[in-house]
């Protein structure tokens, strides 16, 4: 058996080899790093995959919420209403532009924010919500959209973890995630669910002249080389990462395939479990996995993980410190909000190693690791 990994780079890459080696190599003979024309072809195929007008790829996924909001033209003490059970990039972006991060609670099943929390957050100050579609499942966008609408908010989609992902509205409109809130940004680091090799990331929007502001932001606030109308920063995906994402865009259903037959895998081991709650599919979504994140009840979590390293399966707690409680944040008010679902998934997530090439036999070991475990 091959060693586990919570994430397996290398043989999804040997698989496509030939074609990333010639596409990097053809770069390098070109030397056309900055901006070379894969850039703008990645782009426009993203674009046409997302359903979302324009695709503005950008160095990495925390910029392109951080551009998001600048373009968006936010101001100090403006209140941006996030979930605290995140990644840090999503609310740290808020905090360094001087914004004001209001801190609301997840849904229990979800994981994503819980849209009556977000409702009674609003203030005459609120600008702007940044919904986060965690561990591959969209947030309940279409009960977002109305609250937004209703109180003429942003929609800033943290698509990092969810690219691929498919929303079904009531009225059986079908969209991807990352298409739906006023703009949305993504990351292509290497272990998200549409990789590059090294660091990328992208900001999408329907919107002609947002996209027009997002595209000068990202670059020195020009419009018009050397004159610069806003002060913006320097954020470009290099012309390598845009060759290997444009190859591996192609795959990237496959590899949803891949992980969501993982994740069939596991739930049928562990769903009739009482001790373990499997991961919830929210009926408006199609949940990507980027995440297989268990819930544990009366389990040892520190033991679980400590048995489960010495039988050489990996595993993560996604998150270990929610955002309010970072010292980070401190300065924010952060450990004043009240956020009891996201204290509690704190203490009981676990993530099992998921990703496109995992073999059945590697599967079934960590499984039986887990079972021998908690039985
Ligand atoms: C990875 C990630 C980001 C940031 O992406 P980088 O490319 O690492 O900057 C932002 N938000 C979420 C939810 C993420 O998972």
């Amino acid at each position: 058996m091959r060693p586990i990994q919570m994430v397996d780079l290398k043989l999804q890459y040997q698989k496509i080899k030939s074609e990333i080696d010639a596409a990097v190599m053809g770069v390098i003979e070109s030397t056309a790093f900055i901006n070379g024309p894969h850039v703008q072809r990645f782009a426009d195929s993203l674009a046409a995959y997302n359903g979302s007008a324009h695709v503005i790829p950008c160095a990495n996924g925390t910029d392109a919420l951080q551009i998001a909001m600048m373009a968006l033209g936010l101001e100090p003490g403006d209140e941006v209403i996030t979930p605290s059970f995140t990644y840090i990039a999503t609310t740290e972006v808020i905090a360094l532009l001087r914004l004001k991060p209001v801190f609301v609670d997840v849904d229990p099943k979800t994981f994503c924010i819980d849209t009556d929390a977000l409702q009674k957050a609003i203030t005459p100050r609120t600008k702007a919500i940044v919904p986060v579609h965690l561990y591959g499942q969209a947030a309940n966008m279409e009960a977002i959209m109305k609250i937004a609408a209703a109180h003429n908010l942003a929609v800033i989609e943290d698509n990092a973890q969810a690219i691929g992902s498919d929303y079904y509205f009531t009225d059986g409109t079908k969209v991807k995630t990352g298409s739906i809130g006023t703009v949305s940004g993504t990351s292509f680091f290497p272990s998200k669910n549409l990789g590059c090799y090294g660091d990328g990331g992208a900001i999408m929007t329907n919107d002609d002249a947002l996209a027009a502001e997002l595209k000068m932001v990202a670059n020195h606030g020009q419009s018009r080389r050397y004159y610069h109308d806003v002060v913006g920063c320097n954020s470009r995906l290099d012309t390598i990462q845009a060759a290997i994402l444009e190859i591996k865009l192609r795959h990237l259903d496959e590899y949803i395939d891949a992980r969501i037959r993982v994740a069939d895998a596991y739930d049928a081991a562990f769903a009739a479990h009482p001790k373990l709650t499997t991961p919830f599919r929210a009926a408006y979504g199609k949940h990507v996995f980027h995440q297989y994140t268990l819930l544990l009840e009366g389990v040892d979590r520190d033991g679980l993980v400590a048995h489960l390293a010495a039988q050489g399966v990996p595993s993560m707690i996604y998150y270990p410190v929610p955002a309010h409680r970072q010292k980070m944040f401190a300065s924010f008010g952060g450990s004043a909000f009240d956020l009891p679902v996201t204290d509690w998934l704190t203490e009981r997530v676990i993530s099992l190693p998921i990703h496109t090439e995992m073999e059945d036999e590697q599967q079934q070991h960590i499984i039986t690791s887990v079972l021998n475990y908690i039985n």
